[in-house]
């Protein structure tokens, strides 16, 4: 995701922030571990997890917040293994997630980029936020640092939800955010589209093979 103040393109206003509740599915409880190496206000967290887990919600995911201990991130290998497409899908969805955020992007990182995701790892942390990112979108006119936060949390892991390092043409999975949709942001909730939803929704539901298998066990003697 990347802040471009200087771009200032239109943008179509997304349906609905009730999206999931409408098309009536059913809530994914995940669990998001949150390592917090750059040391944000707890308050500050605290608020930016409750707004992120309102936009999740939008698609259908009740998201717990656990704090990682900073101990355990050094162990913490991030997987950069090249899955292909097919390997992705087949995944079962985790049930837990792992988000990090660090003080400052590395030397080099993309300009204006807040943060990454691995939407196919397997193991360690899908997720890693730039915290002095986060301040520069809020220093130059953005949202307060709780909220723009919070956007980054949402989008980031949409890609994990989605599978799909895809961008959208506008709305929460939009990959350069113009200073129009900052101040949007800002006063409202940005929710998945509802294809977007229908997306997640899909990746939440078992495989086939499982529910085959779940079936078969039911044999009698
Ligand atoms: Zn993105």
């Amino acid at each position: 995701m990347g802040a471009n103040k200087f771009q200032t393109v239109g943008l179509a206003l997304c349906l609905l922030s009730t999206a999931a509740v409408s098309h009536g599915f059913a809530e994914t409880r995940l669990s998001i571990i949150v390592y917090d190496a750059a040391r944000v206000r707890p308050k500050t967290l605290a608020r930016a997890e409750h707004l992120a887990g309102v936009i999740l919600a939008t698609a259908g995911i009740s998201p717990s917040w656990d704090a990682g201990s900073l101990g355990d991130l050094g162990s913490l290998a991030a997987d950069f293994t090249a899955y292909d497409r097919e390997e992705c899908d087949a995944e079962q969805s985790p049930a837990m997630l792992r988000v990090q955020i660090l003080p400052r992007a590395p030397a080099g990182f993309a300009a204006h980029a807040l943060g990454l995701s691995l939407p196919c790892a397997k193991r360690g942390v899908q997720v890693t936020i730039y915290a002095d990112r986060i301040s520069h979108v809020t220093d130059n006119g953005g949202p307060t640092f709780d909220r723009t936060l919070a956007y980054v949390f949402a989008h980031e892991l949409g890609h994990v939800l989605l599978r799909s390092a895809a961008h959208a043409r506008a709305g929460l999975m939009k990959g350069t955010w113009s200073k129009t949709d900052w101040q949007r942001a800002a006063v409202s909730v940005i929710p998945f589209t509802p294809s977007e939803v229908e997306q997640i929704s899909a990746f939440q539901e078992p495989p086939a093979e499982t529910k085959f298998a779940q079936l078969a066990s039911l044999r009698a003697r």
